[in-house]
């Protein structure tokens, strides 16, 4: 009896340091994951409202203020969510939601024309973490098309819808569709006005519209995009347009294309970019710039202005991104005469800025 007491002493004895050794090691092991992913808790947030010929000498001192109000209100939606610990990708979705919903930007509200005198919006998102992504093209009857583009990556099986068939997902995943005339605006409409009129003195010699610089250049202004990096190490990127004024034929620019408009890797930076899109997807701009980090070394600021200062320019097109790396490291860079954008780094210093040299 008093043997059978003993060993029962002794097994309970192991089990208990086996049991603590066991705890203490997957509490090493949690501690080695955390700071391998984001030491420091490092995150920060980056935002652009577009690139193009924005010329100071053009803005009046109310519009600019409006737009770095709104620029700042949206960069402080995300950063505050990034704060309290939420996830990249609902800062992502949530600060673009605000320039969705604003007349200023070339999104949701505020998106340019069509020909056809329609508004045909383009969004996608991506997440670093997974490498997952979603997209729509072409709808016309979406509040918010990056919300509709999360849904895309998070209940369906497919990275891109568009048109009718996104508007059908959207509907049968409960979304509200509004009306077309909701995203009518008087000063987008009379930009379509003024290229058409333009269109018509333009004619190429076979009576064929002229799809030329300037003509296309100047018909763009005001993409969203943003891009963050949480209290997790995870990147995420979205980018949200009403594309080019005076499309026609479902064009489709780059802001939906992964890997153009927007790119998201843990291992490398997340990435939304703004500009003549045909050139961007030509060139992968966003893509591009993660692979230069990731196959050639590069930091994130050398990548981002081979892809934007020689690359993009050298293929004829024009336009910028906005980027972060997996240490917080910011890059907006762009090749016109100005961009709209926001930076808000984790001790909440906020850096607005719309033209070169500021
Ligand atoms: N990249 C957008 C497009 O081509 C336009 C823009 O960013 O201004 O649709």
């Amino acid at each position: 009896m008093k043997n059978f007491k003993t060993l029962t002493l002794l097994i309970g004895f192991l089990l208990l340091f086996s049991c603590k050794n066991q705890s203490n090691s997957s509490e090493i092991s949690d501690n080695l994951t955390d700071k391998s992913e984001n030491p420091s808790q490092n995150f920060g947030i980056v935002i652009h409202g577009g690139a193009g010929t924005i010329l100071k000498e053009n803005m009046s001192d109310s519009l600019e203020m409006a737009y770095k109000m709104k620029l700042e209100e949206a960069i402080r939606v995300g950063h505050e969510i990034l704060r309290q610990g939420g996830t990249a990708m609902e800062a992502v979705t949530k600060t673009i939601n605000i320039m969705e919903d604003s007349p200023l930007f070339n999104a949701g509200k505020g998106a340019v024309f069509t020909h056809e005198g329609i508004n045909e919006l383009d969004a996608s998102v991506m997440d670093g973490a997974t490498l997952n992504a979603g997209a729509v093209a072409g709808v016309t009857r979406v509040k918010n098309p990056i919300d509709l583009a999360l849904a895309v990556m998070n209940d369906s099986p497919h990275v891109m819808l568009s048109g009718k068939g996104a508007e059908t997902f959207a509907q049968e995943r409960g979304f509200e569709l509004v009306d077309p005339t909701y995203f009518y605006t008087e000063n987008r409409f009379q930009s379509l006005q003024r290229i058409k009129d333009k269109e018509k003195t333009e004619l190429d010699h076979d009576g064929k519209t002229a799809f030329t610089d300037p003509f296309i250049k100047d018909s763009k202004f005001g993409t969203v995009g943003c891009v963050a990096l949480d209290k997790n190490g995870n990147l995420a990127a979205g980018t949200s347009t009403g594309g080019m004024t005076n499309k026609r034929w479902n064009r489709i620019g780059d802001a939906p294309i992964i890997g153009a408009g927007t790119y998201a890797n843990n291992a490398t930076c997340a990435v939304s970019s703004t500009g003549w899109g045909e050139f961007f997807i030509r060139a992968m701009v966003a893509h591009d710039i993660s692979a230069l980090m990731e196959y050639k070394g590069l930091s994130l600021q050398e990548a981002a202005a081979e892809v934007i200062q020689k690359k993009v320019p050298a293929l004829g097109g024009d336009g910028g991104i906005v980027s972060i790396d997996k240490h917080g490291n910011v890059a907006m860079e762009f090749n016109t005469a100005g961009m709209y954008r926001a930076h808000m780094n984790a001790a909440g210093e906020l850096i607005i800025g719309i033209y070169k040299d500021e």
